[in-house]
């Protein structure tokens, strides 16, 4: 007899604990087993698998509780291997969350422990010989013939009758099996393009590779060609047997990287990202389990693909904010590289043309190695960027949103025969509809935000919640029919560039319209191919995209990223305008760009215009040391969570007070009440802990979270976040 502990997950509660069932025969830690809990039958984790010489009832008897069997077993081995076991374990206490939601966000969705199977396995029809059998026809020693030729070849694909095809069956000469088959989510065609690369380039792969073990920041201008050094990188640790991950933004934002990975290796890339249906993305989980790739290529959660004898870890991108996990467990992309890399004796390369303001201090400090690209290759110029100050354009009475400058430019553009990226800067901003009589803003009823106007579908929603209206005819506070939808969406604009100017043909690149399976690379295609000359987007067109005949981008509003309460404002908004502006003049024509600002002298924009990252990483450190904001110190965001808004205020004054009475050398601000009050019904308030060493508040906290999310179960909840991005 066994003693199994099972991880389940609590439909309520945030357990962390395993669960005591009995099974006859032995199992292996890591398995999933179905089995009753309640009145349910759900699926769980095993844990760990103990011997016992003790019946069910001398076991009973002892525990004082009846056990329940293990009702069946699901997988033949375990999920995971033993380095990713005991990352999970590291992740649940580095981050305060249960293990089962590690393990969930470890994963794909078909092997998580809670779900079900929707998805199974894809076969298809294949040929086997059969051995010393002889055909009687003709036709039939052709069609054998044919066969031998092609093993394994899918029943659809054979030229020869069924009808032939059953008869050889019968004869006993040929056999028709089920072959397990993978669903591909990109056919793209294997190209072996040779790059040279530059001196440049050689300088930081042989650097790289001469540091095996070390973290590299690589330092380089938008179109220095980080790609190549990349896939250079690659190149060299397949050739030793070792193993590749290439981590990635978001991948709807950078769609391009996938596809060159992808022509440069074809079939050793496995690629693992949101935007595969479920069944792809299994197949690639398994491509990658049973060691048939040596390349990964994904966003954020492919840090944890289960690979074994990686030699590197690359993060392209790796300022972007998306690299940060913002829901259970709250991780930081870079962090786990770090720890799977050490594990692996493995290289991490964190590539940027922006680096976050952490990585390069610890660069400076020689934590990391530094690589710097300064240039573009061929010495290609960087865009010229305009800086126009938009109070201006009002005093000289031009309310458009577009300066008259931008008009010019980008009509001079158009007719060119040359192609213009628009961003609109969107970052908290939607457009909304106020009552022009009485003032009132259209609210979601469960949470503390503005409804957004959906026009396409007249509808009004909420972006937190499901919350939804049709376009209401009148203001429900005072019954007035004047409502205006105020504020620019891209929609929106995009009206108004096909009335404003001539020849204009526009894609709009959003969340909207990308939003089909590879929605995104059909939009970018259309661009590629010339069927529009403008491409109008917000923050998702600001990377990664390399289109020879841009010769224009203008940024529609540079400050609403500067006005969002958070400490990184200035380091996004820089980041945002150097990213977008790198995308003009990469081919053989100089490029232009032009910010519009009611912020004209600020540092985040004067500097990105003159693509100076070195002068603004300075300013802005003096910012965070004078304001004591990371990286000179760490940072752990505390939110309290309740239903009950009578409770909030005083538990989260209770939760400061134990912080104050059990750390040391931290700085504690608040509780406040976060930007958003209520979301979907909870109340919420915020603690914000500044600390230089984790050890000084991390068993406070722990306490903290034990207490509220397991003993106290419901009434009040406090989710921590260690570097903390969003703070909503
Ligand atoms: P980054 O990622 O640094 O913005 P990319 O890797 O996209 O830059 O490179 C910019 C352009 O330069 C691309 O079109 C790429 O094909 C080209 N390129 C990169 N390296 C070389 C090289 N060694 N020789 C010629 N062209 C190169
Ligand atoms: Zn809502
Ligand atoms: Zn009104």
């Amino acid at each position: 007899m066994y003693i199994v502990k099972v991880l389940v997950e609590h439909p309520v509660h945030a357990l962390d604990t395993t669960f005591d069932y009995l099974s006859e025969k032995s199992l292996l830690v890591g398995v999933r087993v179905w089995i009753r809990f309640g009145y349910q039958k759900i699926i769980g984790y095993v844990e760990n698998v103990e011997e016992t010489h003790f019946s069910k009832s001398e076991l009973e008897q002892r525990a004082g509780f009846r056990y329940q069997y293990i009702l069946d077993v699901i997988d033949e081995e375990p999920l995971l291997n033993e380095e990713l076991q005991t990352l999970a374990n590291q992740l649940s206490r580095m981050t305060l969350s249960p293990r089962i939601s590690c393990l969930q966000a470890m994963l794909p969705t078909q092997l998580k422990p809670s779900t079900h199977q929707t998805v199974g396995i894809k076969t298809q029809q294949v040929v086997h010989l059969v051995e010393g059998t002889y055909a009687k026809t003709i036709k039939q020693q052709e069609c054998m013939a044919f066969l031998q030729e092609h093993p394994d070849i899918p029943v659809k694909d054979i030229p020869y009758s069924r009808a032939l095809l059953d008869n050889l069956k019968k004869q006993g000469c040929i056999e028709i099996v089920e072959k397990e088959v993978y669903r591909q989510p990109f056919s793209i065609e294997h190209q072996s393009k040779h790059i040279q690369l530059t001196t440049q380039q050689q300088k930081v792969v042989d650097g790289i590779l001469a540091h095996q073990g070390r973290v590299a920041l690589l330092h380089g201008v938008t179109g220095s060609g980080k790609t190549e050094v990349y896939l250079a990188l690659a190149a060299h640790y397949i050739q030793q047997n070792k193993s590749v991950m290439m981590l990635v933004p978001e991948i709807s934002l950078t769609p391009m990287m996938v596809e060159v990975f992808r022509q440069r290796f074809g079939n050793q890339v496995a690629i693992l990202h949101s935007r595969l249906s479920q069944g792809e993305k299994y197949d690639e989980y398994r491509r990658i389990k049973r060691q048939e790739v040596k390349i990964v290529v994904g966003a954020r959660s492919a840090v944890f693909a289960p690979l074994e004898n990686i030699g590197i870890i690359i993060l392209d991108e790796e300022h972007d904010a998306s690299y940060k996990q913002e829901a259970k467990p709250r991780y930081l992309t870079s962090q786990i590289a770090k720890m799977r890399a050490k594990t692996h004796h493995a290289s991490v390369v964190l590539g940027s043309a922006t680096p976050s303001l952490e990585s390069y201090a610890r660069a400076l400090k020689g934590v990391y190695d530094l690589y710097e690209l300064p240039e573009r290759i061929n010495q290609k110029p960087l865009p010229q960027v305009e800086i126009v100050d938009m109070i201006q354009e009002t005093r000289q009475r031009n309310y458009s949103l577009f300066s008259r400058k931008m008009k010019q430019s980008i009509q001079q553009t158009i007719d060119k025969g040359e192609q213009v990226i628009l961003l609109l800067n969107k970052r908290g901003y939607a457009s909304y509809v106020q009552c022009q009589d009485c003032g009132e803003v259209l609210k979601c009823p469960h949470c503390d935000v503005t409804l957004t106007d959906h026009r396409s579908e007249h509808k009004l929603k909420c972006h937190y919640c499901e919350y939804m209206i049709d376009y209401p005819h009148v203001c429900p506070h005072c019954g007035s029919t004047h409502l205006k939808s105020v504020g620019y969406g891209t929609q929106k604009i995009e009206e108004e560039i096909e009335k404003i100017f001539c020849g204009a043909k526009v894609i709009r690149y959003d969340v909207d319209t990308t939003r089909q399976k590879n929605g995104h690379l059909k939009l970018l295609e259309r661009f590629r191919n010339k069927e529009a000359n403008i491409l109008l987007g917000t923050q998702m067109i600001a990377k990664g995209l390399d289109f020879e005949d841009v010769t224009f981008v203008g940024v529609l509003n540079a400050d609403l990223s500067l006005n969002i309460p958070d400490f990184r404002a200035s380091e996004r908004t820089f980041q945002l305008l150097c990213q977008v502006s790198g995308r003009s003049g990469r081919g053989q024509k100089q490029g232009h760009v032009i910010i519009q600002t009611y912020n004209p002298e600020h540092y985040a924009i004067t500097c990105a215009a003159k693509h100076d990252y070195i002068a603004f990483f300075h300013q802005e450190m003096q910012y965070r040391r004078k304001a004591k904001y990371p990286p000179y110190c760490h940072m752990v965001s505390i939110l309290i969570q309740s239903p009950h808004e009578e409770l909030i205020h005083s538990v989260a004054i209770d939760v400061k007070n134990y912080l104050l009475a059990h750390s040391q050398q931290t700085v504690i601000l608040g509780p406040a009440r976060s930007a958003i009050y209520k979301m979907q019904d909870i109340y919420r308030e915020r603690i914000l802990v500044k600390f230089l060493h984790s050890q000084d508040i991390y068993e406070a906290l722990c306490v903290m979270n034990d207490y509220y999310n397991k003993q106290q179960k419901g009434k009040v909840r406090i989710v921590c976040d260690f570097n903390p991005y969003s703070q909503i």
